[in-house]
């Protein structure tokens, strides 16, 4: 089992055996959603929220 740092809340959190790139992990000390960004060591970050809804308006159909 592998640990990785939560960057909110600096608790140790566990990530799995074998973690890969993209996978997400929810603090036990915090309960935020990290997703894993980086192995050997394990790093977690903030997951890349996908908000697409400013360049709709860029699509107009006339
Ligand atoms: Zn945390």
């Amino acid at each position: 089992m592998q640990k990785a740092e939560c960057p909110q809340c600096g608790k140790d959190v566990a990530v799995g055996s074998h973690p890969t790139i993209g996978k997400i992990i929810q603090c036990e000390g915090c309960g935020a959603e990290l997703e894993v960004v980086w192995l050997e060591p394990v790093e977690l970050d903030w997951p890349l929220i996908d908000d697409d809804d400013e360049d709709l308006d860029d699509f107009e159909d006339d």
